[in-house]
């Protein structure tokens, strides 16, 4: 049977609706949808990067968000800031196949990219770059813009979300792409990375991104058992979720961090995090 526009028009509607059922039932706290046009439109992307070169019949990129608690991102690094990180990967993973699943039984073929696309560390280091790029697909899908520290800020959650992204055939209406940027330069990722890999331009938002640096210190910290990172994530003040925590003067905390704990690695405003650091991973203490 072939459906006439009206019609077809609503049945996509009706399956858009019924994605944005499928991935909250499942855990989602983010869903958006970006379609393939936007690639071509912002021409930012190498062609091979485009959903359209990896999987030719696709007409809309769903993007799905997981968020992380703050106060276990405050840990970082610390086992407990990578056992988030490992389940956040594992459910995203999970809805992104099983959407997949879903949406081909009805029809529409689909495809879905995993949420870390480099494998490895060493092969990052080789090759700085993922098959895909979700940060850029969640942009696209109106879902934040980038910030000084390359991640993508969300209204909802600053840049404490992680996405996977789902290619799809079905061609479903997407949400504008945010124009007002949210990243307000106030510079506390580059501050407080530790290997200052970060640096603010004058001429745009994103900074410079040393990505080497950053490698490294994921590097690192797999050894010591409690990659990745995240600092830039930590810190950022930008999210609602802020909002749930009520915490005061927190930036400022976070900026004195590194100072005040060579100082006093016992220092009481700091026990909550450098408790949880002292166990489970090889940290020097
Ligand atoms: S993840 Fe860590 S090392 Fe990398 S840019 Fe962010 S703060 Fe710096
Ligand atoms: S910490 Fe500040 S400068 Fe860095 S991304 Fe967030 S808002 Fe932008």
């Amino acid at each position: 049977m072939q459906l006439d526009t009206p019609d077809l028009a609503r049945s996509n509607e009706d399956l858009r609706s019924q994605v944005i059922e499928f991935c909250r039932e499942h855990g989602a706290d983010l869903i958006g949808f970006a379609p393939v046009q936007r690639w071509d439109d912002y021409d930012e992307v190498p062609l091979e990067f485009r959903p359209q070169s990896l999987f030719p019949p696709a007409k809309t990129v769903i993007v799905i968000g997981m968020s992380m608690p703050l106060p276990i991102v405050e840990t970082t690094p610390s086992f407990l800031h990578k056992e988030l990180y490992t389940a956040c990967n594992q459910e995203l993973d999970g809805i992104a196949f099983n959407l997949t699943r879903f949406l081909n039984r009805r029809g529409m073929a689909s495809y879905f990219f995993t949420r870390d696309g480099y494998g490895s560390l060493s092969a990052l280091k080789k090759k700085p770059y993922a098959a895909f790029g979700h940060t850029t697909a969640a942009r696209y899908a109106g879902l934040g813009t980038i910030g000084l520290s390359h991640n993508l800020l969300t209204p909802e959650y600053g840049p404490r979300v992680r996405f996977v992204s789902v290619l799809t055939a079905a061609e479903l209406q997407g949400e504008p792409v945010m124009d007002k940027d949210l990243c307000i330069k106030c510079n506390a990722c580059a501050k407080c990375c530790p290997k200052d890999a970060l640096k603010a331009r004058d001429d745009q938002i994103r900074g410079d991104y040393d990505v080497n640096l950053c490698i490294d210190q994921h590097i690192e910290l797999v050894k010591q058992r409690c990659y990745p990172c995240g600092i830039c994530i930590k810190v950022c003040p930008i999210g609602k979720d802020r909002a749930l925590y009520k915490q005061k003067g927190i930036v400022k905390k976070y900026l004195n961090e590194a100072d005040a704990l060579t100082a006093n690695p016992d220092d009481p405003e700091y026990r909550a995090w450098t408790h949880v650091r002292r166990y489970g991973c090889r940290l020097p203490e």
